[in-house]
C-alpha cells in the first residue's frame, strides 16, 4: 500500500507545478556560445509569457528527438527568402489541426545578410527568428506578435505578447497575460 503511494507520488511529482506544455529540444552543437545564449533567451520568453503553462527544456543534440539545427543554405524544405522553418512532421493538435513538433531550422547566415542590410543587430533578429518557430514547435500559425509572418518571419518586437497567447489559449486552453515587452538581455 506504501509502496504503491510512493510511486504514485512520484509519478505525480508531489508539491510540483505541471507544465501544461513542456517542450524538450536538442540544441545543434554548432551554434556559437552566443547563439546558444540566444536560443536560452527566446525558450525564456515563452516561458515567461505563460508561467506554469509552457516550459521549454534545451539540452545538447545528441541525434535523438526534436532539435534547434542550424539550416544549410540549400535546404529545400523552406523559400530561398525564410529565415528560419519548423518541419511539418508533428502531431497534429488543436481545431484546426495545426501541426506542432518537428525540428526548428535556422538559417544563421540568411540572417546575419538579413540584418546587415537591415541595420539591424543580429542577436535581436536571431532570438525572434527562434522565438517564432518555437512557436510553430508549440502548434501556432502566422497571427501576431512574434508570430507575424512579415517580413520574412522577423517580427518587429521581440517578445511574445498576448496575441501569441490567444492562439495558444485557443488550443490548449489557459487565461495567462504576457509581460509588457522589454529589450533583450544581453548575452
Ligand atoms: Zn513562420
Amino acid at each position: 500500500m506504501w509502496k504503491m503511494l510512493a510511486i504514485l507520488a512520484g509519478i505525480a511529482g508531489c508539491g510540483q507545478s505541471f507544465v501544461e506544455f513542456p517542450v524538450e529540444l536538442g540544441v545543434d552543437p554548432s551554434f556559437t556560445a552566443e547563439e546558444h545564449c540566444l536560443l536560452a533567451e527566446a525558450a525564456r520568453r515563452w516561458e515567461e509569457a505563460g508561467p506554469g503553462l509552457i516550459e521549454i527544456n534545451l539540452r545538447p543534440w545528441d541525434g535523438e528527438g526534436a532539435a534547434v539545427l542550424r539550416a544549410p543554405e540549400g535546404v529545400d524544405k523552406a523559400s530561398s527568402s525564410a529565415l528560419g522553418f519548423c518541419s511539418a512532421d508533428g502531431i497534429p493538435i488543436g481545431p484546426d489541426a495545426r501541426l506542432a513538433g518537428g525540428d526548428i531550422w535556422l538559417f544563421t547566415g540568411r540572417l546575419e545578410r538579413f540584418s546587415a542590410r537591415e541595420s539591424r543587430d543580429y542577436a535581436t533578429d536571431f532570438t525572434i527568428a527562434a522565438m517564432h518557430e518555437l512557436g510553430h514547435h508549440l502548434g501556432l500559425p502566422h497571427t501576431h506578435g512574434v508570430m507575424r509572418g512579415a517580413p520574412r518571419g522577423i517580427a518587429e518586437a521581440p517578445c511574445v505578447n498576448q496575441s501569441d497567447l490567444t492562439w495558444l489559449c485557443a488550443i490548449y486552453g489557459c487565461s495567462y497575460v504576457a509581460p509588457v515587452c522589454e529589450p533583450l538581455t544581453a548575452c
